[in-house]
Formats: C-alpha cells, structure tokens, sequence
C-alpha cells in the first residue's frame, strides 16, 4: 500500500485516478490545482505522486522543477498530453521518474506506479531514509525532518530510532537500548532510556500522550509500529 498524491484539475479524471488506485489497495489524496499540489507535495509524506502538466496556478513542470529543487525526491509520474513529448523529455531533465500519456491505459498505469514504487523503496533503503509518520530520518547523514521542517534529533536519539527500526514492529527492551547506545559496561538505570523515550515521543509522535509509533510493552521495552 501506498500513499499517493493525486494532482490533477480535471474532476472526472481525478475521480477515476483515485477509484482505481483505491481499488488496488492504495491510499489517496487530491490537489485539485498546481498551487495546493506544489504546498502539500511539501509538507505532507507520499510515496509517490502522479503530477498533470496542465494546472491552474502552478504547471506540472513548475512543481516537479521546485520540488527537486528543495530536495524533495518523492518519486513523479508526469500524466501528459499524448504527442507533447517535448514536455515528457523536459519533465524527465527535471527530475520526474517516468510519464504516461493521457488518455491513459489504467492497467499500464498501476504497472507503471508499481515499478517506479518499487525502485525508490530500494533506493531509499539503500540512502538509510526511514519514515515515521510525517517525519523523514535520514539515518546516513542523520538529519530529519517533520512536515518538512528541520526537526533537531540528539545523536542518542537517532541511535535509539535505528535500533527500533532495525527491529521494526518487535519489542526491544530497555537492556537492548541500553546496551545498544551506552555499550557494554552500561550502569546507568533502566528509566534514563524512558526519559529519552519521552523526549522522541514529544518530537517525532502526533500526539505525544498517546503515542502512535513508539509503543509501551509494559515493564519491558518498546516497540516501533508503522513506520
Ligand atoms: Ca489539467
């Protein structure tokens, strides 16, 4: 399942776009202008984003250039005009990933978004880049953002975050994290690591008092869902 931003003017083509790729399991959102396209495409997290050329208030070409340009990698797929392969080339130079045709083959289509799905998930697993919600770790360089803000993680954090993703949806207890960032001869008492705990909940959960992603397994450790 993915998350797709669906940016696209025309009503009856969005409405098809989202029923099929609903259809298929994934989890949509729509733009309906270049403009709110270009400002959720920003701030919010997908996997992926199917971007019409032909937009009111900012085109096609514009967003992916802009996007690019902020070093937003999220994988495009242009929809263009059949015949404007002029526009196709110029979109790929500007970092979009592929582009189909409109009108356009539904079942070429999800071929396509699989594809392109597929090759950022390795990409992005070869770069370390994880996500939790709508927070971004950059595990390599270890920066993060959140909404796409700089979001400031301690060197400890980020060592926390990459044992629990190592061991996504498993419970690692608070001997494992102690172990883990503090080395072999660790004295220091099992509630430091809760206290650290606290302060990631507060930066990187929704709501931090009833948290989302960095889960309680009661007198034992912690588990990381949905990331
Ligand atoms: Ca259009």
């Amino acid at each position: 399942m993915a998350h797709i931003l669906v940016i696209e003017d025309e009503p009856s083509v969005a409405i098809a776009l989202r029923d099929s790729l609903e259809s298929e399991g994934h989890f949509v959102t729509v733009a309906s202008d270049g403009g709110e396209g270009f400002q959720r495409a920003s701030t919010e997290v997908f996997d992926l984003i199917l971007l019409d050329l032909m937009l009111p208030k900012m085109s096609g070409l514009e967003i992916c250039q802009r996007l690019r340009a902020n070093e937003i990698e999220t994988p495009i797929i242009m929809l263009t005009a059949r015949g404007a392969s002029s526009d196709a080339a110029f979109g790929l130079k500007l970092g979009a990933d592929d582009y189909i045709p409109k009108p356009f083959d539904v079942g070429e289509l999800l071929a396509r978004i699989e594809a392109v799905l597929r090759r950022s998930s390795r990409q992005q697993s070869e770069k370390n880049i994880f996500y939790i919600g709508n927070v971004q770790l950059d595990l390599r360089r270890l920066k993060a953002t959140r909404n796409g803000e700089p979001l400031d993680l301690s060197p400890r954090e980020f060592e926390i975050l990459q044992l629990l993703i190592a061991h996504s949806g498993e419970t690692v207890t608070r001997e494992q994290l102690l172990h883990h960032i503090w080395g072999e001869h660790a004295s220091l008492f099992t509630r430091t690591i809760d206290a650290h705990i606290t302060r990631l909940r507060q930066k990187i959960e929704p709501n931090p008092a009833n948290p989302e992603y960095i889960i309680t397994a009661h007198r034992v450790g912690y588990r990381l869902v949905g990331s």
